[in-house]
């Protein structure tokens, strides 16, 4: 693990780093939600500051009709910035119901997928019918658009899987599990189901030692990272406002865990990308 400051281990990923820039390798923050407050209010500092970190590109993540148009204005507003437009199941109660308020974002020329979408058990925002079916008419949505699914799970693993086997069993690139915590239930149907498995701050927490095990179970070729900041903080940043930057704690715990240096893993993590958002759009 690393410390904030002058250990050797941190001597050694800053040189690391510098290798990944001199050979022009990079992250891309899967999953963050920049164009919400605090980081809304400093967007060229957040990115510039993931870009020194080496975390190129972002996509930046709707949970309502209106964070998700939010996002969309990011988007656009920023060339290595994406988006992905949806209803987090603690909007799910507040939702119209009517998915055609989104068609438009969908087809938006830097959406890359559907999400967050899913179910939250843990909270309980919103009754857990009403979550999933927001969740299965968002599947719907995906399958009929022919886009990647971006998936929120807390404590609704079994009903997770069950929803996601009814509308989108068998697709290829199917999409991201987000914030992956661990249940191996949603880990199997999810690689069998053309999924990649994207991991967070969480897995370089002291208390994740199951967590960090699954990481056994996940091919290189199906991983991805992300920070879902301004939420959960890597460590040693835990406690303070996240942002894309620290992406690159979450991949060296993988690289660690992975036994792969830095540089391979972003070489890889950027070809998973890639084969997951295929696409015709330029400058991906
Ligand atoms: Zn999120």
């Amino acid at each position: 693990m690393i410390s904030k400051s002058g250990n050797q281990a941190h001597q050694n990923f800053l040189k690391e780093l510098r290798e990944l820039g001199e050979k022009s390798a990079f992250f891309t923050d899967s999953h963050a939600h920049i164009h919400m407050s605090p980081l809304l209010e400093d967007t060229d500092g957040v990115i510039m500051r993931a870009s020194e970190n080496c975390v190129k590109r972002i996509i930046t993540i709707g949970t309502d009709i209106n964070d998700s148009v939010l996002a969309m204005q990011t988007a656009e507003k920023y060339e290595n910035v994406f988006f992905a437009a949806g209803v987090h199941p603690h909007e799910a109660k507040g939702f119209s119901g009517n998915v055609s308020e989104f068609s438009e974002l969908i087809t938006h020329p830097k959406c890359l997928a559907i999400g967050e979408i899913g179910l939250d058990y843990y909270y309980d925002l919103s009754p857990r019918e009403i979550q999933q079916n927001v969740f299965r008419s968002f599947l719907e949505l995906a399958v009929e658009y022919k886009k990647p699914v971006v998936i929120h799970n807390r404590d609704s693993a079994d009903d997770c899987v069950a929803v996601m086997d009814s509308v989108i069993r068998g697709r290829e690139r199917n999409g991201i599990i987000h914030c992956f915590s661990g249940d191996i239930t949603l880990l199997r149907w999810a690689l069998d189901n053309g999924f990649y498995i994207s991991y967070a701050g969480p897995v370089t927490y002291n208390k994740s030692q199951e967590l960090r095990d699954t990481l056994q179970y996940v091919p290189m070729d199906r991983l991805l990272t992300e920070t879902d900041s301004p939420y959960l903080s890597p460590m040693p940043f835990r406690g303070k406002t996240n942002e894309p930057a620290n992406t690159v704690y979450n991949a060296l715990e993988i690289s660690t865990i992975k036994g792969v240096n830095l540089y391979e893993t972003a070489v890889q993590l950027e070809e998973n990308y890639i084969q997951l958002f295929k696409s015709d759009v330029n400058g991906l």
